[in-house]
């Protein structure tokens, strides 16, 4: 698998020849998925002793990487279940996809696995987190040297906790926006795994796969998802588009992206009725992991709604913020603010009348809340009593 090809123009270029169209446009790999079929049985590589758990390398035959590396090997293969304790009485059926399990707790790993196990040397990328993490974690795995480049508003506890896996590390000053351009027009003997990377988004649609092989025979109403370069909803929209190909979905789900107010490029594209993204000037929001102002990958993404007669939706702070809150204290579930936006979206576009309580809708949480703590400025309601009080205090509780 070694073609690339512009979903927009269709024009098509050798891997590694073009990081780009000469549309403008970023490139994804060429996949003839027409005779792909589900696999029928767990898919673990031989010798893996794993219990029961598959992994996205269930869906090699349409990657472009067969072989992967040592913590590559286990990503994806996330939980997906049926949150009741979330739906609303008016509202869809929700499902979430919890991609917080990753080993390094977003689903960031899924594009970093493809792609370490594709490329040789050493690789880097240019990110405020996730993706930093992510790459620092699979390739101290990898034995590969591991080159990250951080804005230089990155706050130290991230720093270190990046550092914990050993990469070489640069908190870069100057404009952070033109280093993604700097990574790709150079030749730096280092790959960057950039956002809209052909390789991150073949290892981001597996996402798609598993959630639809959940739903079979029948396909959710919607995907959800929060969204920030548009990297990972590319690779929701290739996947959709591969199954449909393969004739294993009979319909495109409608692909629905979040982003914060504070930043929210797409949805204002979405609601000019635009058909390409132009940069905003952003102001800074507790989703800092969706938190871009001029995402490469904007286009693509807006495509991808409008062809599956989808919707983009901004919420506020405090809606985030409120969500990220009713996810733990309901569902159980420590998210951070970048994903809460997904199911609040959902609230939101159920009051615009865009679900109904028979729709099915697929949400991807896209990272664990553990990583980074609880949101700023939150106080833990902590009760402070004495040893000898206990026993009065906490049986009073059930009474
Ligand atoms: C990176 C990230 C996103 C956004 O993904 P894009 O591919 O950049 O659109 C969403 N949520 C979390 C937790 C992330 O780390
Ligand atoms: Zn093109």
């Amino acid at each position: 698998m070694d073609r690339l090809v512009c979903y927009e123009c269709g024009e098509t270029y050798t891997f590694g020849a073009a990081s780009r169209c000469a549309c403008g446009e970023p490139l994804w790999f060429a996949t003839d998925a027409a005779s792909f079929s589900w696999p029928d049985e767990q898919t673990t590589a031989a010798g893996d002793r794993s219990l029961g758990r598959d992994t996205l390398w269930r869906y090699r035959s349409v990657l472009p990487a067969t072989a992967p590396t040592e913590l590559a090997a286990v990503a994806g293969g996330t939980p997906f279940f049926r949150a009741r304790s979330i739906e609303a009485a008016d509202g869809p059926r929700i499902h979430l996809k919890i991609e917080g399990v990753s080993p390094t707790g977003s689903f960031k790993d899924r594009g970093t696995a493809v792609g370490i196990s594709r490329l040789d040397g050493p690789i880097g990328t240019v990110s405020h987190g996730n993706m930093a993490l992510s790459v620092a974690a699979h390739a101290a795995a990898a034995d590969r040297d591991a080159v990250i480049l951080v804005a230089e508003d990155t706050p130290d506890s991230r720093l270190a906790m990046i550092a914990q896996h050993d990469p070489h590390l640069f908190r870069v000053r100057g404009e952070y926006g033109r280093l993604y351009d700097d990574t790709l027009e150079h030749d730096l003997g280092v790959s960057f795994l950039n956002s809209d990377s052909p390789l991150r988004v073949a290892g981001q649609k597996t996402v798609a796969y598993e959630i639809c092989e959940a739903f079979r025979p029948d396909v959710p109403d919607a995907v959800v998802l929060p969204v920030s370069s548009g990297g990972q909803a590319s690779g929701v929209w290739k996947a959709l588009r591969e199954l449909h190909a393969a004739g294993l979905i009979a319909t495109l789900p409608r692909i629905c992206l979040a982003q914060a107010e504070r930043c929210d490029p797409i949805a204002q594209a979405f609601r000019r009725g635009a058909s390409r993204v132009d940069a905003v000037s952003g102001e800074p929001t507790a989703a800092v992991s969706i938190n871009n102002a001029d995402p490469p990958s904007g286009t693509r993404a807006l495509a991808a709604v409008s062809e599956t007669d989808g919707a983009v939706v901004s919420v506020s702070e405090d809606a985030m913020l409120a969500e990220t809150d009713r996810l733990a204290a309901d569902a159980g579930l420590s998210v951070e603010p970048s994903c809460a936006v997904a199911t609040a979206g959902v609230r939101k576009l159920t009051a615009a009348g865009e679900f109904a309580p028979t729709d099915d809708v697929a949400v991807i949480l896209t990272g664990s809340g553990y990583k980074y703590g609880p949101p700023p400025g939150e106080t833990p309601p902590i009760r402070e009593i004495d040893r000898a009080d206990v026993p009065e205090v906490v049986s009073r509780l059930s009474s």
